[in-house]
């Protein structure tokens, strides 16, 4: 092995040991469009997966608006926002999101990873504190470590465990504490109505990442602050195009100063070339769809309760957190996680495998997620289909209610 991997190959082991046994997970790839069913070697495989809750990416207006994008301004802006890369279509997508999660104005990043990066290693410094819950995302704690802060972390929506971190700090530092709004992993909320009162107490500031819940709760799927009422007293909202809004990027949402703050210090937005045109427009598209037809949110919840209540019907250790299209269905077994991946998809049902440093080592799970464009009948498909592998590889289903 390279000298350069000297000290990895633990972790390649573990990766070339999957791909002998037949049970690597990862990389598949789809020839199709990203939706309820899609093509893998040749076969159409139930998508229950995807990260397009709303599943908009197929729409034909989605798709309108991005080709009509291209028509007009090309394939690429070959320069960053800070300088050349500029559209009026960017600034009119930033005007948009920030009415939509009402907060003053936003800022558009090519990513949600490049955004939770800028903003949270600019916005906090040396002798300041992040709070974090231990399963917030890779993109978070990547930007906070990046802010050379102290970075402390909570057990998960434990706020007897935030007050006992939060009443520890000095409060001459700033404390920003940063939530995943919805889980990714295990589909919970954000405990925010306690996160504000806690953040209120102790004078700290609140970042709620919303990747999962935008396009999902809160008025015209606002979001969790809005699902709990509570948009003012977040400071900052980080969302990404890349699930309900059917595109790719993201964006920060805050005050104004904020928001001129970011523009001039995100070493992401500065140093990165900006959102393709066409990304831009899709999910402009993509917020007419969801602010003037609901029913694209009223399915998705359909979808999710009916699935949930199969699962548990059926038996599965579904855990009891998730509050949203994103299931949880334990294993707590890695290598049993990523054989029932493989057999699910031989048998024509795509999930994702979840497994550390995503989640704890014994909440190991798949992740079955819901899409509004979702049938009843495949739904039903998929969850027999589970019950049927989760049989034949012996794992046992929690106890049938
Ligand atoms: N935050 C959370 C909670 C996420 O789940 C993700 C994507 N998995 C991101 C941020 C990053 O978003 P993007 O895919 O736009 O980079």
């Amino acid at each position: 092995m390279s000298k350069l991997l000297r000290a990895k190959e633990a972790s390649l082991a573990r990766v070339y040991t999957t791909k002998e046994k037949g049970i690597y997970p990862y990389f598949r790839p789809i020839s199709s469009s990203q939706d309820t069913e899609v093509d893998i070697d040749g076969k159409k495989v139930l998508m229950f997966g995807s990260n397009s809750y709303l599943g908009l990416t197929n729409h034909p207006k989605v798709k309108e608006a991005a080709k009509r994008a291209i028509d007009k301004y090309g394939t690429g802006c070959a320069g960053s926002r800070f300088l050349n890369g500029t559209l009026d279509l960017h600034l009119e997508l930033e005007r948009r999101l920030a009415e939509y999660v009402g907060k003053e104005a936003a800022l558009c990043f090519s990513t949600g990873f490049l955004a939770n990066q800028g903003a949270l290693s600019s916005l906090t410094g040396r002798n300041d504190y992040i709070i974090l819950d231990e399963l917030d995302h890779a993109s978070i704690i990547d930007g906070s470590r990046l802010s050379f802060s102290k970075v402390i972390k909570y057990r998960h929506n434990n706020m007897e465990d935030l007050e006992a971190k939060l009443s520890a700090l000095p409060q001459s530092s700033i404390r920003l504490i940063v939530v995943d709004g919805v889980f990714s992993m295990e589909g919970d909320i954000a405990r925010l109505p306690e996160i504000v009162a806690l953040a209120d107490t102790y004078g700290a500031s609140i970042m709620v990442d919303d990747a999962h819940g935008l396009g999902v709760i809160g008025v015209n799927g606002a979001g969790t602050a809005s699902h709990f009422g509570l948009t003012d007293k977040v400071d900052v909202i980080m969302g990404t195009f890349s699930k309900s809004f059917a595109s790719l990027g993201g964006f920060i949402a805050g005050d104004k100063d904020v928001i001129e703050y970011l523009k001039h210090s995100a070493r992401s937005l500065i140093f990165s070339a900006s959102m393709t045109p066409s990304a831009a427009a899709s999910v402009i598209a993509t917020l007419d769809l969801i602010t003037t037809e609901p029913e694209h949110i009223q399915r998705l919840w359909d979808n999710t309760n009916y699935a949930r209540n199969l699962l548990k019907e059926a038996g599965f250790d579904t855990g009891n957190v998730s509050e949203t299209p994103v299931i949880p269905i334990y294993i707590r077994n890695e290598e049993s996680v990523f054989r029932i991946t493989r057999m699910l998809q031989d048998e024509g049902v795509f999930v994702n495998p979840v497994v550390p440093p995503a989640v704890q080592p014994d909440a190991t799970l798949i992740r079955f997620s819901l899409m509004s464009t979702h049938t009843f009948s495949q739904i039903e498909t998929a969850i027999d289909k589970l019950t049927e592998t989760f049989t034949r590889a012996g794992i046992p289903l929690k106890q049938k209610i």
